[in-house]
C-alpha cells in the first residue's frame, strides 16, 4: 500500500527544485515518491515535464506526470524511455521544466480571467503552453476584441491570487461558486480549496486544484485568438499569449 503523495504545487505553485524521495516504481515504470512539485494531469492543465537528480548528477528525464488513481492522491511521474531506473529509498532531486510550466500557470490563471469576463457555465476548457481553450455554453457571440480589453484590465488591475479552503457544507450553500457545468469538485474529502482572485476575493473564486501565478500581472499580455462556434449555445474561446494583432 503506497500512501498518498504529499502535493507540494498545491501550497506552493512557484517549488520548482525539491527533493523527494523514492517510495515505489508501479507496473509501467512510473515513479512514486513521498512528495513531489511535478503538478499531475488534471482539471485540463496538463501535468509536468522535467527531470530527477540522482546523487551522482546523473538525470532521470520525465516526460509527463499523471495521477495513478481515481481518488488522485498517488503521483506518477513517467520517465523517458531508456532513462535509468531509481532504487526505493534514494533521494533525488525534482527539477520542474519552470519555463513550460509558469507559461502553464499564466495560462491557466487566464482561462480564470475570462470566466470573470464571461460568467457563463464552462463545459470544458484546456490549458497549454502557447494557447488554451475554454468552452462556455452562452448563446451571444461576443466580440473577440472587447473581451480581450475586459481581460487585459484584469491583468493590468494586479489583482492577488490566493487559495482558500472550505467545507462541503459552505461549498453547498454556496453553489455558484462551481463554474463548471459537468464537472463538481471531489465529494467526499471533507474540504474544498477555492482559488480566489483580488482583495476579499472580489473579483473572483471558484474551486480548482491546478497552479496559478500570485498576482494577474504575472499573466502578462494576452488575447482572444479566435471564438468558434460549438453548436447553438456553446462557444469556444481560444487564448494566446502576446497583444492583439490588430491587423
Ligand atoms: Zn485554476
Amino acid at each position: 500500500m503506497i500512501a498518498p503523495t504529499d502535493r507540494l504545487f498545491l501550497p506552493d505553485a512557484y517549488l520548482s527544485t525539491v527533493e523527494g524521495k523514492v517510495v515505489g516504481i508501479d507496473g509501467e515504470g512510473g515513479i512514486l515518491l513521498d512528495r513531489t512539485n511535478f503538478y499531475a494531469t488534471s482539471g485540463g492543465q496538463p501535468g509536468d515535464a522535467g527531470f530527477l537528480e540522482r546523487a551522482d548528477g546523473t538525470q532521470i528525464s520525465i516526460t509527463g506526470t499523471v495521477y495513478g488513481d481515481a481518488a488522485k492522491t498517488i503521483v506518477r511521474h513517467l520517465p523517458d524511455e531508456g532513462a535509468p531506473v531509481p532504487v526505493i529509498g534514494e533521494t533525488l532531486v525534482l527539477h520542474i521544466d519552470w519555463d513550460r510550466r509558469y507559461r502553464l500557470m499564466r495560462m491557466h490563471t487566464a482561462c480564470h480571467l475570462l470566466s470573470v469576463v464571461c460568467p457563463y457555465p464552462i463545459t470544458g476548457a484546456a490549458v497549454g503552453e502557447n494557447e488554451s481553450r475554454v468552452d462556455l455554453d452562452m448563446a451571444d457571440v461576443p466580440d473577440k476584441e472587447s473581451v480581450t480589453l475586459e481581460l487585459m484590465q484584469l491583468v493590468e488591475g494586479n489583482h492577488p491570487i490566493f487559495t482558500r479552503t472550505i467545507t462541503e457544507d459552505e461549498l453547498a450553500a454556496n453553489p455558484g461558486l462551481v463554474k463548471s457545468k459537468n464537472v463538481r469538485p471531489p465529494a467526499g474529502a471533507g474540504t474544498i480549496r477555492l482559488v480566489c482572485i483580488g482583495d476579499e476575493a472580489s473579483v473572483d473564486s471558484q474551486p480548482c486544484g491546478g497552479t496559478h501565478v500570485s498576482e494577474t500581472a504575472e499573466v502578462g499580455a494576452i488575447h482572444i485568438g479566435k471564438i468558434e462556434k460549438k453548436g447553438r449555445e456553446n462557444r469556444r474561446f481560444r487564448i494566446r499569449f502576446g497583444a492583439l494583432d490588430r491587423g
